[in-house]
């Protein structure tokens, strides 16, 4: 079992916890005691505590949880642990929470002994703790046989440094802003249960361990139908997982069969696509020849009209020379006539002078 015992300062938690540890055989983890041995060692992290704890303020959560953390992972606390004193807010409520999830044992039981604050200050002023063997007593209703020594092992008692009213105040105030929201938190998470933690210790514990037993048996039975569900679920899961990979594969035949029809349908399309692209092409291609084409017919019709044209002008002008020829040869005839006629007239004019001169 794995439990959190929660409790104001003086709730009886540590006497609680010590008769759980000696009847279920599991460590008691109490971050006090742990703090309380590394100052009387002197360590530095024993100093670095003292201060905080001698004026009854909660000693760093780092300090703690690295505590903490080396002591849950000790073989002893394989099988189980009792919590006492830790965690003191929700900040090492929630780090507990990642530990032990990490380590695959989650917490089960939050117990909280509730004991109202008159009481309390009572407990705390007359709280004797036997330097030896831990036990407990309190001189104003549980004394000791002998005034300073253990019933039990006669080892010396002690009355702790911090059990002083006025340190009691700060530690009670303390636990009301921090640990009563740690409370809440195993509430919301239903983990919390809670005892009275006023009247014989007997009789406390026995309230304790029937809460325990209960969580016990119903984490148990819990576990064990875990266990089914779990067993349950892994075989829907790989059916599920089966029939799965068979709807897969057969979506993926489908698919590729679908692909194949597809690909045989869009063949003929395809051609008659590649038909029509290239028939497009090539209309665009004549259509865009043709202009040009029509440029270069239209520029030979236009040489071929020039050469008629010229042709025509040629034959003309021969026709016309043809025709003026006559003209010319009469032209030519009349200027010889012409010409024959002055010169007979001057050969005339020649001959009368020449008579004339005779005669004379
Ligand atoms: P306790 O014996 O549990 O009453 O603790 C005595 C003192 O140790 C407290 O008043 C704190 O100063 C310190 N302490 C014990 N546990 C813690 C904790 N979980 N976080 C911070 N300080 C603690």
């Amino acid at each position: 079992m794995r439990i959190v015992l929660l409790g104001a300062p003086g709730s009886g938690k540590g006497t609680q916890a010590k008769l759980l540890m000696e009847r279920y055989k599991l460590p008691q983890i109490s971050t006090g005691d742990m703090l309380r041995e590394a100052v009387a060692e002197g360590s530095v992290l024993g100093r670095q505590a003292k201060v905080a704890m001698d004026a009854g303020q909660l000693v760093n959560d780092e300090i703690v949880l690295s505590i903490i953390k080396e002591r849950v992972m000790r073989p002893d606390a394989r099988n189980g642990f009792i919590l006492d004193g830790f965690p003191r807010n929700q900040q090492q409520a929630e780090a507990l929470d990642l530990l032990l999830m990490s380590l695959g044992r989650p917490l089960q039981l939050a117990l909280l002994v509730a004991v109202d604050v008159d009481a309390l200050i009572q407990r705390l002023v007359g709280r004797r703790t036997c330097l030896t063997c831990g036990q407990m007593y309190n001189v104003f209703y549980a004394p000791p046989h002998i005034e300073g020594r253990c019933d039990e092992c006669g080892g010396r008692l002690r009355h702790r440094g911090d059990d002083n009213e006025e340190t009691i105040g700060n530690r009670l105030r303390v636990y009301e802003t921090h640990t009563i929201p740690v409370i809440e938190y195993y509430q919301e998470q239903e983990k919390l249960r809670t005892i009275q933690g006023v009247g014989e210790i007997n009789d406390i514990f026995k309230a304790v361990c029937k809460i325990f037993d209960d969580v016990k048996a119903s984490t148990k039975a819990e576990s064990r139908s875990d266990a089914i569900r779990a067993a349950i679920a892994k075989h829907h899961a790989t059916k599920a997982a089966a029939k799965k990979t068979v709807k897969k594969k057969a979506a993926t035949k489908k698919k590729a069969a679908a692909k194949k029809t597809a690909v045989k349908k869009k063949a003929p399309v395809k051609k008659k696509a590649v038909k029509k692209k290239a028939v497009t092409k090539k209309k665009t291609a004549v259509k865009k020849k043709a202009p040009v084409k029509k440029k270069a017919a239209v520029g030979k019709a236009s040489i071929k009209k020039k050469k008629a044209v010229t042709k025509k002008k040629a034959a003309v002008k021969k026709t016309a020379v043809k025709k003026n020829a006559p003209v010319k040869k009469k032209a030519a005839a009349k200027k010889a006539l012409k010409k024959k006629v002055v010169k007979k007239k001057v050969v005339k004019k020649a001959v009368k002078k020449k008579a004339a001169r005779r005669k004379r």
